[in-house]
Parts: structure tokens; sequence; C-alpha cells
């Protein structure tokens, strides 16, 4: 079935450019989270595996891909772009299908990862080094140059897109890259890595070891061949796997999720902020790192503010990812045990609003109406958790100070956003709030590829998107001639 029904064998890893099964064999299985239905096998990849594939990267940078001129691997990137554009149907309905995500989310994402390679592809001759203007009789100048052999370990609500910012961006660099997908969901990894083939990207350049987070994970976070790990996911893990590469004395990336606030003043365009309010807490059913969980709002506006949000979550519907509905299911049961745990804790809370599950959503489905409480201690723990579920807290606030303690008052700074027509108090506030991105009068910009995001805090450290990612993804050397 696993083939017939996929396009291809998704319990094949991709190592040094043959795909094979596993050391050993194993296999883990595959779930549809809209129906909860066990639908193919994927690779239980092992250390031995990661060892391989380490390998594999290395021989690469010492081989045709470590050879390439920054131009042909642009045009490289350029080219897997291109087909990705080509195979946007196919490669939505694998994510829809393996992470539950309504279809056209799903194919969202995929023009995404379309976008970053476009981008990353532009990009790669354009990294330069500088002079530097040092004593008499020296020249000196620094190269930029990639790491080496990267590892990418990545989470299950956004695989596409976040394949798009760091493999794209590690690629573009010139370094080779080893790929561990969630083992909820690894198909479109498996889909991407067979289009980088088809575009020509030399073998070993991409590595791809599905597998578990503590076998297949650990393994690549501790591997001493590996010299630069991209983590997203929860922070646990993140602090697992910087206290991993630490022993290698590797650089980590960490983008490890949040407690994201959007601060709507008395003077806000409310029309205009309606749809980012909410939008930004259900995309994905709420399982987006930056998810705006809080939506802290101004006394004089509250009542207004939670009616709306109140009646735009009344019609709210949930369901199977190809009705391509507002939210899909949550990935697994257990997601769904860990939002319950939060709602039955949100008891004492004033519920504003409930969506719905539609009434034919297959039974087995990890389904969780999206939940809006109104008036919320900021102290709350549904107001300082990420919950990681279709669930938004209204937090009352008096005035600018209170709203920036409020919104600096958790252990995350991911993303914030400021609605208000007060020009004066949008500059202060891009100062003042805790967060790697501030959005003024939006939320998210569209997607932005092309802006670094990263967090601080709990959030993580390390940039990804834009030009920025590109040198997080290398290594400064300097050069200094003295000629006299
Ligand atoms: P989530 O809570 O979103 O599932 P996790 O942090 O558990 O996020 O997982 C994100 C990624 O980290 C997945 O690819 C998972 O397999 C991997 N992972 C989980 N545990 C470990 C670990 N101990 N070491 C390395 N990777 C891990």
């Amino acid at each position: 079935m696993n083939a017939d029904t996929f396009g291809f064998d998704p319990a094949e890893i991709l190592v040094g450019g043959t795909w094979r099964a596993p050391e050993g064999g194993g296999r883990l299985s595959l779930e549809d989270p809209s129906r909860g239905a066990v639908i193919g096998e994927i690779a239980r990849g092992t250390a031995a595996d990661i060892d391989a594939a380490v390998e594999a990267a290395g021989a690469a940078l010492r081989g045709p891909w470590g050879a390439l001129a920054a131009a042909e691997r642009g045009r490289l990137l350029s080219r897997l772009g291109r087909l990705v554009e080509q195979n946007i149907e196919h490669l939505a309905t694998l994510e829809a299908m393996d992470v539950g995500k309504p279809l056209s989310q799903a194919r969202a994402d995929a023009r995404a990862l379309a976008r970053y390679l476009e981008f990353y592809g532009g990009a790669a001759d354009k990294i330069m080094g500088e002079p530097n203007a040092y004593l008499p009789g020296y020249t000196v100048y620094t190269l930029r140059e990639p790491h080496g052999v990267t590892g990418h370990i990545i989470p299950w609500n956004y695989p596409m897109q976040i394949i798009g910012r760091s493999v794209g961006a590690a690629l573009a660099m010139g370094n080779a890259c080893v790929l561990k997908p969630a083992e909820e969901a690894c198909l479109t990894a498996l889909a991407f890595a067979r289009l980088a083939e088809e575009a020509g990207l030399p073998a070993g350049a991409l590595n791809v070891v599905p597998g578990l987070g503590e076998e297949a994970g650990a393994a690549l976070a501790g591997h001493p061949g590996v010299h630069h790990i991209s983590f997203t996911g929860s922070v646990p893990v993140g602090a697992a796997i910087q206290a991993a590469a630490a022993r290698n004395v590797v650089p980590v990336t960490l983008e490890l999720g949040g407690k994201s606030p959007q601060l709507v003043f008395g003077d806000a365009d409310l029309d205009a902020a309606l749809p980012f309010l909410v939008n930004a807490g259900i995309q994905n059913a709420g399982q987006t790192c930056s998810a705006a969980s809080r939506i802290l709002v101004q006394r004089d506006v509250l009542d207004e503010v939670t009616e709306r949000m109140a009646a735009r979550y009344a019609a709210l519907r949930t369901g199977p990812a190809d009705a391509d509905l507002d939210l899909g299911p949550l990935i697994s049961g257990a997601q769904k045990a860990r939002v319950e745990g939060y709602l039955s804790r949100g008891a004492d809370l004033e519920l504003a609003a409930c969506g719905e599950v539609v009434a034919n959503a297959p039974g087995g489905g990890h389904y969780v109406a999206p939940h809006l409480f109104a008036a919320v201690p900021p102290g709350h723990p549904l107001a300082r958790e990420e919950i990681f579920g279709p669930v938004q807290t209204i937090i009352p606030f008096e005035d600018e100070a209170e709203a920036i303690a409020i919104a600096n008052g958790t252990d995350f700074g991911l993303v914030a956003g400021v609605w208000s027509r007060d020009g004066a108090r949008q500059m202060r506030l891009a100062r003042k709030l805790r967060a790697g991105q501030v959005f003024l009068n939006n939320y998210g910009a569209g997607g932005g590829v092309e802006l670094p995001f990263g967090g601080i805090g709990k959030s993580g450290h390390g940039r990804e998107k834009g030009f920025e990612a590109l040198y997080g993804f290398s290594v400064l050397k300097t050069v200094a001639a003295l000629h006299g």
C-alpha cells in the first residue's frame, strides 16, 4: 500500500544518493490525524544510519557538491524551487494527509517552500566577505564559508516551510545536510528529497533519515561529525539538543515556540485587526510556534473586541483536512489529550465562544473545537504556557505600561503584534516588546520569507529566514596578509 498511496516508498531513507531501508529494517506506523487511521509505514532510522548520513554528507563536501560554484548552487536551488511549484498539489496532498492541515493551508506551505528556494537560490552567489582597513602593509579581508555538515531536526507542524528556511539556506551556503524529520510527519521531507535529486543535487548534499527523536534525533544532535545543528521544536528537547551539541562544541540554532501576544489599543482600527487576531490563533489548529495565543485588549474596547472575536469563533468549523475547513484535527491523540488537559484547567475561566467540529468529521480524528476565553488573568496557566492548540485567551489591560508588562511577562519572546493608530506608541512598543519580531498593525507580514525570524528567552536563539539565515549557516574567516 505504501508506494501506491504516496507515489514513493516512505519506509526508505536517503543516504549518499541511495534510497534504502534503515539498518535493522525497523518501521514506524504513519497515521492520518483526520481519521486516526494507520495509512502506511515510515523508516525507523537508527544511530548507524545517522553515522552513514553524516559520512555521506562529509564525502559530498569533499566531492562534486563542495566543488560547485556558488552561482551553480543557486541555479540548482532555483530549479528545485520550480519543481516544487510544479508539484504543489502532490506535496499539499501529502502534507494534508500526514499533518491533518486543511488543504489550502498545505498548498500555502508548499508555495512557501518554493519561495524559500527561489529566495535562497538567488542569494547563494551574493554572500561575500569584506575588506578590512587594517594596518599599513597588510591586506585584510573576511570570507564566509559553510560550516560543513549541518544537522536539521524539524517538527511536524510545518515540515515544508521549515525545510525551506533551514535546509534551503544551509544548501545555498554550501553546507551538506542531514535532515531528521519528525516521526509524526515526514512525507513531504521524503518527497522534497526526491525532487532535489530530480533537480540535480549531487549525492550526499541532502540526506534524509526519519526516525524517533530519542534515537535518530539524539544520534544526530550528539554526532561529532556534525558542525552545526538547527532545531525547531519544544523547549525541553531544544535544551537537550543544545546540551548534546555543547559536548562537541557545535553551534546550534533553536526555534522553540512561544506565547505570543497581540496588543489591541483603544485607538486601533478594529476592522483591520479582527481577522489577524483570530487567524493567528487558529491557523494550523493553533499548532504554530508564532501563534498569537494571547490577545491583550485595552479596557475601553474590551467588550467590543471580545464580542466580535466571539462571533467569528462561533462560525469556525473544524473537520478533516480534505474538507478544507477553517481548522483540521490536531496531529495526534497525545496532542489532543494535552490540549484537552488545558481546557479543563480553564474550567474556572469565562468561555467567550467555542467553534464547532462538523457532524460528519471522522470518528477517530483528533478534533478539538477552537476555544476563546475572555477576561483571563495574566497569571493563569492558559495565559502563560504554550498550549499548541486552538485556544486563545483575551487579557484586559488599562494602559500602555500594563500592556508591556503583561506582554513581556512570560518566559517566551518570539513574536508580538501591536494594533494602534498612534505612530509614536508603535515606535515605543517596537523597542520595548521582548520578541524576535514585532508587527505593527499586522501580524505575520504575509509569511515573510525575507524577514529574519527567531526568539529570545525560552523561544530560542539564532535567526532563520531572510539573509540572516545565510550568516547563521556560515563561518566568518579573517585573512590577513603582511606584504609591507
Ligand atoms: P513537538 O513537541 O512539536 O513534537 P519535539 O521537540 O518533541 O516537538 O520534536 C521536534 C523534533 O525533535 C522531532 O523531529 C523529534 O523527533 C525530535 N526529537 C525529539 N526528542 C529528541 C531528542 N531527545 N533528541 C533529538 N531530537 C529529538
